[in-house]
């Protein structure tokens, strides 16, 4: 059983598209993804993406920091696997990910792209995928994944990151 915890959250107006996943020109399951387009507009907007210390991420580490939680931040849970998690709470296990809407695709805010839309629409796919692959192995190690989105209050992440904390899934047999 997956032990995804991820909140229906609707309340706020999008955010910036800037939290990106790891760069990879393959899927999980290994299919390629069609070559970049010579597209100025789509280097630019894959150079702008930042992968780590993005503002949903500052608030929530400096939200659990004022709550006295203490974590690791942007460590793989597993050794060998380079799917960075961005707060890491190794006793509990429990690893949490901070999606950015657009390259996430959140179900509020996901865009598609018009120019090379094709080219878009394999490199966003590919990013879920990876997504729920990366929740599988982790699931079958043994730890528990918590995900939120870029456009949820900081208060509101911690509050889900604590109730995990408190009462994992696997401690209460679900
Ligand atoms: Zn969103």
């Amino acid at each position: 059983m997956m032990r995804l915890i991820r909140p229906d959250d609707t309340a706020n107006p999008p955010r910036s598209e800037s939290t990106a996943p790891e760069m990879s020109a393959t899927t999980p399951g290994g299919r390629e993804l069609p070559p970049l387009p010579p597209s100025a507009a789509t280097r630019r907007r894959l150079r702008a993406q930042r992968r780590r210390d993005t503002a949903p991420e500052l608030g929530l580490r400096r939200e659990l920091h004022r709550r006295g939680r203490r974590f690791y931040v942007d460590r793989a849970p597993l050794p060998g696997l380079r799917r960075r998690a961005d707060l890491l709470f190794p006793r509990s296990k429990v690893a949490v990910y901070v999606d950015g809407c657009f390259w996430h695709c959140c179900p509020i805010h996901a865009t598609q792209p018009k120019h090379n839309a094709a080219w878009w629409a394999a490199k966003l796919a590919t990013n879920v995928a990876r997504d729920r692959d990366t929740d599988a192995r982790l699931a079958a190690a043994g730890w528990v994944i918590v995900r939120v989105w870029e456009h949820q209050e900081p208060c509101a992440a911690a509050d889900l990151v604590e109730q995990v904390l408190a009462a994992p899934p696997r401690a209460l047999g679900t």
